[in-house]
């Protein structure tokens, strides 16, 4: 199964490669192994449970945290050994705000990291800065979580940079902000050449700026694939079947999940649709309906997968 489901191209360019990546904090392993593959000008979106290692992840591509063993490249440039160049090159939403000078005006800050950042574009901000109706005489200290998340996201795209690393940049913000934010992210996408790793817990919000996937749990990369992919591979069979039907063996390590519901049998399966189906049907089920999965349907099947 996991081969499967791990089928990013790794032959393309990459923006984002890591290799072997173990990271652990004492006891408690934070990646487990981790083989990730972003490929250039995709938005790929990090989903997994509370705790799976996606700011760590993040955190480790900045050189902020470093791993006991594995290599992580980003642009092709190991984040260790060249880690200024490659954080030149980065907009990072944190997932916590404990950052910049918090008694800097927002005003200030701005002037602050457009030093460090040649490419940094003053018309751009500016127009952020009115989208996200930002008060820029306010010190950073006294703006509230979700004024503090609109300031960190013009200070990721106002350089526009190749890679962008937002860890979770809705959480906490109300509905209508919300909107605004993957607004304004689909428009900078649409006018900019980037890279978006999106760790987030709400991908349904997302599903259509998303081009691939990576369900991390527990450290361990569950899959990683593109969501073109999935919608085609992955979908939901409801079945009638004999109640000691236990399938047949041909989708051994393709089934993802099984569940009953009002008495009727509930596949996540992976394959092509009419192999499938021929394959539950050929040993005593009879197919009710099939489904491609919405999304978030498809990474929470993926996170309870059974072979896990
Ligand atoms: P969430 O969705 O809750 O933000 P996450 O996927 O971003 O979680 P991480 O924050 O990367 O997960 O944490 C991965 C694991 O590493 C967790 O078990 C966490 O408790 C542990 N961990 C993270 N940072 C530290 C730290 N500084 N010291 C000790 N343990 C840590």
């Amino acid at each position: 199964m996991k081969d499967h489901l791990m089928q990013v191209d790794t032959g393309a360019p990459l923006a984002v490669a890591t290799g072997g990546i173990v990271k652990r904090y004492g006891d408690q392993v934070a990646l487990d192994g981790l083989d990730l593959a972003v490929p250039e000008g995709s938005v790929y979106a990090l989903v997994g449970e509370n705790g799976a290692g996606k700011t760590t992840l993040m955190r480790l591509l900045l050189d902020l945290v470093r791993p006991e063993s594995g290599w992580a490249r980003a642009f092709g440039l190991d984040v260790r050994r060249d880690g200024p160049r490659v954080r030149s090159g980065i907009g990072y939403v944190p997932e916590h705000r404990d950052w910049g000078p918090t008694w800097m005006k927002v005003s200030r800050l701005f002037r602050h990291y457009r030093v460090y950042y040649p490419a940094w574009d003053d018309d751009y901000a500016a127009a952020l800065v009115e989208r996200f109706e930002i008060d820029v005489d306010r010190p950073v200290e006294k703006l509230s979580k979700g004024q503090a998340r609109r300031v960190q996201l013009v200070l990721a795209l106002a350089h526009r940079p190749p890679l962008l690393l937002l860890d979770e940049p809705t959480e906490g913000l109300d509905p209508l902000v919300r909107d605004r934010v993957h607004r304004a992210l689909a428009d900078h996408l649409a006018t900019t050449d980037t890279t978006v790793l999106l760790a987030t817990h709400h991908v349904h919000e997302v599903a259509t700026l998303v081009d691939h996937i990576g369900v991390l749990s527990r450290g361990i990369l569950r899959a990683q694939l593109s969501t073109d992919m999935l919608s085609h591979r992955l979908r939901r069979y409801r079945l009638e079947a004999p109640s000691d039907w236990a399938g047949p063996a041909s989708l051994n390590g393709l089934v993802v999940q099984r569940r009953t519901e009002g008495g009727v049998g509930v596949w996540t399966v992976w394959g092509e649709e009419h192999e499938v189906r021929q394959a539950l049907e050929s040993s005593g089920a009879r197919v009710r309906d099939t489904a491609a999965l919405p999304l978030e349907q498809a990474v929470l099947a993926l996170l309870a997968r059974e072979d896990r």
